[in-house]
């Protein structure tokens, strides 16, 4: 199960409503800040979600309204958080921008408040840790090394109470080291095999993001049957030249992506000021009606059907 929380959902420039692009991925302890437009400090403040264990930056690309709250947030720390490491991985044609913009401008030789790793990224697996995986994707967009992440939590075999029941085991412990894989002996010398109350093997639940993209090309596979795309929607279809023209996608691309992948749930951020929420929700939810307009400090619970009611805001 993931939490999302969207912190900036505004594209190119803030709005009254809307903060530059910024997202927290967060599962069980650990904690994903994915992408700081300037600002972020300030939505992370407001969200109350906090900055603990906000240590590890991925960044979908370059531009300046997805990396600029870098060097506010380092400010920031170095003054008053502590954290003992920040890693911040991006594209090596991002990563140059963020080391000029952290050196060059935040440090200026000044030693950095916390160990500080600047991690380039190869398509691939980017982490794995605690069963949560991390991969990597290219994503088309108007620089080289753009990227887009799929977070899935690890598969496992669910649980049978009712097998369990049947067998006569009784509650406690000794269910769990079942559930762990582990045999048991029972006080009258049966022995257990953890085969005998499990399930089959179900797969994790999948969070895929997407920052800008220019094309949804080839873009199935790492989506397919994900619980939740979170995706841009720069543009509606009447501007799909200016959407092409600079390498962005209509809410319309977003959402035909969407049912072409067989997803759960779509989460369209980026959102231009030109346009008014629910128009770029009606022209997405007219393809694909599990739709939402991702607004500042939306929260969402993200998970395989069986493990939680559907993806819903909490207030
Ligand atoms: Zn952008
Ligand atoms: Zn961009």
């Amino acid at each position: 199960m993931f939490d999302l929380t969207f912190l900036g959902t505004s594209a190119s420039a803030p709005s009254v409503r809307r903060g530059l692009s910024a997202q927290v991925v967060s599962y069980r302890d650990q904690r994903f800040l994915i992408d700081c437009g300037e600002g972020t400090q300030r939505q992370i403040l407001q969200s109350g979600i906090g900055f603990r264990r906000l240590n590890r930056i991925l960044i979908t690309h370059g531009h300046l309204d997805h990396i600029l709250g870098l060097a506010g947030l380092l400010s920031t720390f170095m003054r008053w958080e502590t954290i003992d490491r920040l890693e911040i991985f991006a594209g090596r044609h991002a990563l140059e921008r963020i080391r000029d913009l952290i050196h060059g401008v935040v440090l200026r030789g000044a030693r950095p408040p916390m160990q500080l790793e600047l991690v380039p990224i190869e398509p691939g697996l980017l982490l794995e840790e605690d069963g949560l995986r991390i991969i990597a994707f290219p994503v088309q967009h108007r620089s080289p090394g753009c990227f887009g992440f799929a977070f899935e939590t690890p598969s496992h075999r669910p649980f049978l109470p009712e097998r369990a029941e049947a067998l006569g085991l009784p509650p406690g412990p000794l269910r769990g080291k079942l559930v762990g894989g582990q045999p048991i002996v029972l006080p009258d010398g049966r022995t257990i095999q953890p085969e005998a109350v499990l399930g089959p093997e179900r797969r994790g639940a999948r969070l895929v993001h997407v920052g800008d993209c220019g094309s949804t090309a080839g873009l199935e596979a790492q989506c397919a049957g994900a619980e939740a795309l979170v995706i841009e929607a720069t543009y509606l279809k009447v501007e799909a030249d200016l959407a092409r023209e600079f390498a962005h996608l209509t809410a319309q691309d977003a959402a035909e992506l969407a049912r072409r992948a067989g997803i759960g749930h779509l989460y369209l951020t980026h959102v231009s000021r030109r346009y008014r929420t629910r128009e770029v929700l009606a022209e997405a939810q007219a393809i694909f009606p599990a739709v939402t307009v991702a607004r500042d400090f939306d929260q969402f619970s993200i998970g395989r059907a069986s493990e939680a009611d559907p993806p819903s805001v909490i207030p």
